[in-house]
């Protein structure tokens, strides 16, 4: 992929903002089990961060997924892995579809002012008893007069107890489950919605996840994104965006973390040496660099095919398993060699590990991406009637 003069001024923009406006703060956020997303994302919104690809209609900047990836690498780099998840909800989650599809009126409603940071975006698909197995949640969404009606339970909704309003996929009616669904948008502060305390979670704890009770929601059916009953199928396509920018976000984690440990081994001395100077420690460190460089090409030939218009179901799911694994290894080999010092709380290798180990998990789990994979290699075997 060839970055432009153009990238290269966004990539510097964003990595700016990482660093001033976000990470002198993350400790105190962190500490605080939350972060002022508002202001955040109004200073975001006023660089244009949050609309990238969206868009120019609604106030985004209309450039193509490449500029996207660019950002998304580059808030890998934030001190924690809370504060860039709440953006990617934001960003890459909860809005990609209701651009897509969402009406002209829908659209100047939610997504101009998600796009401005006025509004903040969750998306609310997970269920209680239904992660991995989208097609079976319970949450449903019945016509009366011109609204929709909403009853159920939304879990692990990040960005929930901030959020101004949910792309919500709800069941509409008793159809085969891929064909029953729609997603709607559901404002925050309607009535009948309440939620939970915040959920206590190992990593990402300056985002605020919870779970979201629906209870006889009224919605205007204009609230209705796209065609009835093609909610599951546009997740699906919301999903892909979702792991590319999984993926991206990672490598500039990865990075980080290795130019990090990297210094830090050049800077510990052990029996009259750098810890450096050992090679199983600079033999490691290359070997971990070399891996990041082919997520990162993984990434961007994944990225190409996405801007070309080709369906990236497979490299998507590709890249978004292997950056959960690589995060994972990076994360605990790194850790390593810190030693104690990797052990303790506010180091940035223990935050990796931390925060990383949702990429196995979060937007579908590793074994999830292998199926995907395996049905599109054609070598998953068929279910037994
Ligand atoms: C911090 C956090 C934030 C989140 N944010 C959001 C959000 O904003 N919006 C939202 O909708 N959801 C969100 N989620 C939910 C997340 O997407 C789900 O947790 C995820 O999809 C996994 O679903 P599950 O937890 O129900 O696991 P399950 O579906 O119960 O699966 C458990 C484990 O079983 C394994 N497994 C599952 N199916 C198979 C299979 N077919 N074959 C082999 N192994 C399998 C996997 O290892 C999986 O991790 C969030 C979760 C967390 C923890």
């Amino acid at each position: 992929m060839k970055f432009s003069p153009e990238h290269d001024a966004l990539r510097r923009s964003a990595r700016q903002f990482v660093e001033k406006e976000l990470n002198p703060y993350i400790p105190e956020w962190e500490e605080a089990g939350r972060f002022p997303i508002h202001e955040v994302f109004k200073k975001m919104g006023d660089l244009g961060l949050l609309g990238i690809c969206k868009p120019t209609e609604n106030g985004g900047l209309g450039l193509d997924y490449s500029y996207n990836l660019v950002v998304a690498e580059e808030l890998g780099r934030a001190a924690c892995g809370g504060v860039p998840l709440a953006i990617g909800v934001q960003t890459d989650m909860a809005t990609p579809a209701l651009a897509r599809f969402g009406s002209a009126e829908l659209r100047d409603e939610f997504l101009t002012k998600a796009i401005t940071g006025d509004y903040v975006a969750a998306i609310a698909v997970s269920e209680p008893h239904a992660g991995s197995d989208v097609a079976a949640i319970k949450t449903t969404a019945k016509k009366d007069g011109d609204d929709y009606v909403i009853n159920g339970t939304k879990m692990w909704i990040t960005n929930s107890l901030q959020a101004d309003f949910f792309c919500l996929l709800a069941n509409t009616s008793d159809d085969k489950p891929h064909i029953n669904k729609s997603m709607i948008i559901v404002p925050a502060k309607t009535p009948g919605i309440s939620f939970s305390e915040p959920l206590n979670k190992l990593g990402m704890r300056s985002t605020t996840t919870a779970q979201v009770f629906f209870d006889n929601v009224r919605v205007p059916q204009r609230n209705l994104v796209g065609v009835e009953g093609m909610g599951f199928m546009m997740q699906m396509m919301q999903f892909q965006e979702e792991r590319l920018w999984a993926a991206a976000n990672a490598i500039g984690g990865l990075d980080h973390l290795i130019e990090q440990t990297i210094e830090y081994c050049k800077e510990r001395s052990t029996f009259g040496q750098p810890l450096i100077n050992n090679q199983s420690v600079h033999f490691r460190m290359a070997e971990l660099q070399t891996e990041v460089e082919a997520l990162r090409a993984l990434t961007y030939q994944a990225c190409e095919a996405h801007i070309a218009g080709e369906n990236v179901t497979k490299l998507a799911s590709m890249a978004k398993l292997k950056a959960g694994r690589l995060t994972r290894e990076v994360a605990d080999s790194c850790l390593q060699y810190w030693g104690g010092m990797g052990f303790m709380w506010d180091n940035p290798a223990s935050q990796l590990y931390r925060d990383g180990r949702l990429g196995s998990i979060g937007g579908g789990a590793d074994e999830i991406m292998l199926g995907i994979i395996c049905k599109l290699m054609d070598i998953l075997p068929k279910k037994q009637k």
